[in-house]
């Protein structure tokens, strides 16, 4: 468990207050100017060491990705960094929390992140639905600017570096990096085939890193705390601390900063305040299944997740994922081929519809869920939905084609007697009729 002295959100709940001042006294800002100087390529140094791996999902590690930026932008083609604030993944609500109660950590990592990248400016792109978290996003950026923290000079440090907060108009599809970039260039959010990657060309041609909330907002501590520090916490290859959501059938649901790597036994025992309906915290007989990591990653059954360790790799080895560490909990009052077939559906609906198969897979995935659901189908169409499921996956221009076929796989791979015992239903029911 994280020891207190460990956490790097100490105004996750808003306890205190969100503003410049506060924020100082909570130790940010405090010798960024420092923290700068050292140099852009020890600072990515720093990262790498610290084992840092991305917190939007797919856990690349950050510093090498800040190691693909030119090292000397080329005049006319300048650096950008983009921050990815467009959280709208079912289940997950972490940055949002940095947004509103501890928007300076962000800011100043920023900088720093900025700084190491050689980009002279930054944009913060935030979901289009977080209207208070943009507000408050916005203020800090300002008395970022008037305390000569933001612009010529930032910090003192001697680097240029302006930052803009953009709010985005509600497609979850803008979340993937290049439509994000297309979005920003003030076109349709559409996924842009990949390479080139956003390294070489990015936001209007230029060399771009896009980084999740998370990853930027820790780098100012992980820097005065070093590298060692950091690694010293999780499992080999699962470093650091970790916003993990927990949400679902749980009697406290919460955002909460934890050790990476902690069993899921204790992460719901100690902070979600046990399963619904169990006779105590400890006691896990009422669980049927978790999604560990947002709605796109497979669901693992109960007994399977109980004692596993909460990290990217020991949720791989599961065959799910930690993706944003967004922990969907349910309980065996739920319906799961209806909860996932609810899945199904908001990825037809997020889906831009620029591939084939993810455009009309997705609807027909879903369609396919929703007879399953009510039991009218054959065995035949397990196979069929399975079979398409693996024709999307791996075969459109961006992830949400595999984030539609996953939660599917999943139910299959684990609940098919379920899905065996609707169809049986049903069809014993429509014999009876028949006989009646
Ligand atoms: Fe658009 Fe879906 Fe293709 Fe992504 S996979 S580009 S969301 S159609």
């Amino acid at each position: 468990m994280l020891e207190d002295r460990d956490r790097i959100f100490t105004n996750l709940y808003g306890f205190q207050d969100p503003g410049l001042k506060a924020a100082q006294a909570r130790g940010d800002w405090d010798g960024t100017a420092d923290l700068i100087k050292v140099g852009p390529d020890a600072i990515i140094e720093t990262i790498k060491a610290s084992g840092l791996r991305g917190r939007g999902g797919a856990g690349f590690p950050t510093g090498m990705k800040w190691s693909f930026m030119p090292k000397e932008p080329t005049p006319g083609r300048p650096n950008f960094l983009v921050i990815n604030a467009d959280e709208s993944e079912p289940g997950s609500c972490k940055d949002r929390e940095i947004l509103r109660h501890d928007p300076h950590k962000l800011i100043e990592g920023a900088l720093i992140a900025g700084f190491a990248m050689r980009a002279r400016a930054g944009y913060i792109y935030v979901r289009g639905e977080f209207i208070r978290e943009t507000e408050a996003l916005r203020a800090a950026v300002a008395e970022a600017y008037g305390a000569g923290l933001l612009g010529k000079n930032a910090a003192g440090s001697g680097h240029d570096f302006d930052l803009f907060v953009h709010r985005g108009a509600g497609a979850y599809i803008c979340g993937e990096e290049t439509a994000m970039l297309e979005s920003l260039e003030g076109k349709k959010g559409m996924p842009r085939l990949k390479p080139p990657f956003p390294a070489g060309a990015g936001l209007y041609g230029c060399p771009t890193t896009v980084n999740n909330v998370e990853s930027i907002a820790v780098v100012p501590t992980i820097l005065r705390r070093g590298a060692a520090w950091f690694k010293g916490i999780g499992r080999e290859g699962n470093a650091g601390t970790k916003l993990f959501q927990l949400s679902g059938h749980i009697n406290t649901p919460c955002v909460v900063e934890e050790a990476m790597s902690i069993p899921f036994r204790e992460l719901v025992a100690k902070h979600g305040g046990g399963i619904r309906g169990a006779k105590n915290p400890d006691d896990f007989d009422n669980l049927l299944a978790v999604i560990p990591g947002g709605s796109s990653v497979p669901l693992v059954p109960a007994h399977e997740i109980i004692d596993a360790p909460m990290d990217f790799d020991g949720l791989k080895a599961l065959g799910s994922g930690l993706g944003t560490a967004a922990v969907i909990v349910m309980d065996k009052s739920t319906d799961i081929v209806r909860a996932i077939s609810r899945i199904s559906y908001f990825y037809k609906h997020e889906s831009c519809g620029q591939c084939t198969p993810c455009r009309e897979g997705t609807g027909w995935m879903w369609r396919t869920m929703e007879r399953l659901r009510e039991g009218d189908a054959t065995v035949e169409t397990i196979d069929r939905l399975l079979d398409v499921t693996k024709q999307i996956e791996g075969h459109t221009i961006c992830a949400l084609g595999d984030a539609a076929a996953w939660p599917i796989q999943g139910l299959i791979k684990h609940f098919r007697p379920e899905l065996e015992r609707r169809i049986a239903e049903r069809a014993g029911k429509a014999m009876l009729e028949a006989a009646e």
